[in-house]
């Protein structure tokens, strides 16, 4: 039971960074897109949130609180993003499972899944100015640090840090793939509003899930 009392606190946790940073993230995807990123993450981080905390009264595992949590997530946010990190947190889920307190690997397991699942249902490419420009180097980095013997708080910070520094660099890019393509141009000089949110996210929760 640890580890779903953890991810009711992770989503709690990101519920409240995603709800400080709505204005800001809806601003950003406004540029090219349609402006609509603050509200659908809040919307679907909300969803999650309650379902993972009825889930857990329930007395499910850190598996099944995931799994509703994403099913939530995708079913309330609307918007690609939500699609994709209602996907992801239901295959992050999958793979951690119910019983254990995932050590290291496993949680390098568990973030890989929630990636491979995004890119599975997405196709994004690194450089195609998507959540995936984060997503990636975040993933890789982790699973990097957790070979290496590194503590896994340590491990999932140095990998946060890797991410919001990948997220601010998507701005020099031109977005190939979602709503922001046919105004591509405009969004030079802006980070991907997607990659900004999932690096922020990753960043709040790591002191629960990891
Ligand atoms: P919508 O674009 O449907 O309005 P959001 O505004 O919530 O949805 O999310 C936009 C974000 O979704 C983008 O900034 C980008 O990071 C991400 N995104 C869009 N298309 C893809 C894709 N094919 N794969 C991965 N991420 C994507
Ligand atoms: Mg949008
Ligand atoms: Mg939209």
């Amino acid at each position: 039971r640890g580890y779903a009392a953890a991810c009711v606190g992770a989503l709690a946790a990101a519920q409240a960074s995603l709800h400080g940073a709505e204005e800001r993230l809806g601003r950003m995807d406004a540029i090219a897109g349609d402006g609509d990123h603050g509200r659908g993450m809040v919307r679907g981080v909300d969803a999650a949130a309650a379902a993972a905390t009825a889930a857990y009264g329930l007395g499910a595992g850190a598996g099944d609180v995931l799994a509703a949590a994403g099913d939530a997530w995708a079913d309330k946010a609307g918007g690609t993003s939500g699609v994709l990190w209602g996907a992801g947190l239901r295959a992050f889920g999958e793979t951690v499972g119910n019983t254990t307190v995932p050590g290291s690997s496993e949680l390098a397991a568990g973030v890989a899944a929630f990636a491979d699942r995004i890119v599975e249902l997405g196709k994004a490419e690194i450089g195609d100015k998507t959540m995936v420009d984060a997503l990636l180097p975040f993933t890789s980095f982790l699973s990097s640090q957790v070979a290496q013997g590194t503590a896994p708080e340590d491990a999932w910070a140095a990998a946060a840090r890797e991410a919001a520094a990948a997220a601010e660099a998507t701005a020099q890019l031109l977005p190939l793939k979602g709503r922001a393509r046919p105004l591509a141009e405009k969004s030079l000089g802006t980070a991907d509003p997607g990659a900004t949110s999932l690096a922020m996210v990753f960043g709040v929760m790591g002191p629960h899930f990891a």
